[in-house]
């Protein structure tokens, strides 16, 4: 494509810092940096004209411990990366309250709770409750932060005659509209003097003494500093590292008079469902098929959508209800629950491999981010 004068110079002139994606984590990251070095120029480049990964795409759960998926961690990492996992969730969503006022974003802290499907599931947890709650003091200083109750008290109702009668409630945790949240970044980072540039991708980037010269749609845009904030996208530029795409489809209902209400997950976390007013939410289960799911490529599994309707139909009791909206999204996993939040080369950054979790954690991934930059 060709370029006028006018763009050459105003839209492609040199900046000091470019992230690379307008999701979460990169517009928190503009945010943080321009707080960090307000008078540089600092851009966001955005492959799509709205953000096109998982940021606005997500159930908009603000989540950070639930005991099914820390006692699944346990048996394969250590005490101390639990620990740390839970209080980077802890804090990131802490960052971003302290941030975006709650009726901007749709905050509800209406708490989270665990559904298991047998009282094996249920007992295995309650017997690691107190053991649990203590990892989740040390992390976030909150004192019996995991509960007990029964599922008619859950919000679930007397509907779910197939889960097990009791469930474990997180009182700390809450819900939210994610481009509500977005939308509101946005406007906190343009007001501090962030410019954002959509539909324009970054193709690859060469670092040479002291500065970047990045290929942005064929046209080079030169810059100090450059990180990608491109998650499970980062595979392009990043082969090396270690992310693995998985896509994950929702469903949205009609409105039904006798939809619950709260925010639930089941099976460690892979199965999610919360109220969005009076429609059903629900999402995940990509479990039943790991592989067919490991794709940065959006699109439906039939299986997997079948499986979430049968889940509402026969365990939450809501009968044919319909759902007219669904779609995918694409988050970033690997071995590893952590991002990967390093300098790759001098003068290129990644905050990458955000997980299920990037709603927690992407404000504190930001800071961290922003504290590596030195200019
Ligand atoms: C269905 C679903 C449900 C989820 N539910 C929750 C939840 O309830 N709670 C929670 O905490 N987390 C949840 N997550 C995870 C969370 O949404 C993500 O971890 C988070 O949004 C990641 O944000 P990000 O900005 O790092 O990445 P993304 O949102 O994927 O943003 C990356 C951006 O980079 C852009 N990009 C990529 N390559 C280029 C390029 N070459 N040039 C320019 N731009 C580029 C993409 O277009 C994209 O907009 C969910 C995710 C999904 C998919």
């Amino acid at each position: 494509m060709e370029y006028s004068y006018w763009e050459h110079k105003h839209w492609f002139e040199k900046q000091d810092i470019v992230i690379v994606g307008a999701g979460l984590t990169g517009t928190l990251s503009a945010i943080a940096i321009k707080k960090k070095f307000p008078n540089r120029k600092v851009a966001v480049i955005e492959a799509h004209p709205i953000p096109r990964g998982a940021s606005t795409k997500n159930a908009g759960f603000a989540c950070f411990a639930t005991i099914g998926e820390i006692l699944d961690d346990l048996s394969t990492t250590s005490e101390n990366k639990v620990i740390e996992t839970i209080s980077l969730r802890y804090s990131g969503l802490s960052l971003l309250k302290e941030l975006v006022p709650s009726v901007s974003m749709l905050y509800s802290g209406n708490g989270g709770c665990e559904l298991f499907n047998t009282s094996h599931e249920y007992d295995k947890c309650i017997d690691k409750l107190d053991y649990v709650n203590s990892l989740i003091q040390e992390a976030t200083g909150l004192s019996n932060c995991l509960s007990k109750v029964k599922i008619e008290d859950s919000g679930v109702g007397n509907r779910t005659s197939q889960l097990y009668k009791s469930a474990i409630f997180n009182n700390n945790e809450g819900s939210l509209n994610p481009v509500k949240l977005i939308k509101q970044l946005n406007h906190i980072a343009i007001n501090l003097g962030v410019s954002f540039h959509y539909g324009l991708k970054v193709n690859s980037y060469n670092a040479e003494n002291d500065k970047v010269y990045v290929d942005v749609n064929g046209m080079e845009l030169i810059c100090q500093e450059l990180i990608f904030c491109t998650n499970a996208f980062a595979q392009d530029h990043f082969p090396q590292e270690d992310i693995k795409p998985a896509r994950n489809i929702v469903l949205v209902s009609v409105p039904h008079d006798d939809v619950l209400q709260g925010n639930y997950h089941c099976e460690q976390g892979y199965i999610y469902f919360r109220n969005i007013e009076n429609r059903l939410l629900i999402g995940g289960a990509r479990n039943i098929n790991l592989l067919a799911e490991s794709t940065s490529k959006f699109g439906f599994n039939p299986e997997i959508e079948s499986f979430l309707k049968e889940f509402a139909h026969s365990k939450l009791g809501l009968k044919n209800l319909q759902f007219p909206y669904k779609w995918s999204g694409i988050i970033a996993t690997g071995q590893s629950k952590f991002p990967i939040i390093k300098k790759v080369e001098n003068h290129v950054y990644t905050a990458v491999r955000m997980g299920g979790m990037g709603v927690a954690i992407s404000s504190a991934v930001a800071q961290q981010v922003a504290d590596l930059i030195e200019l």
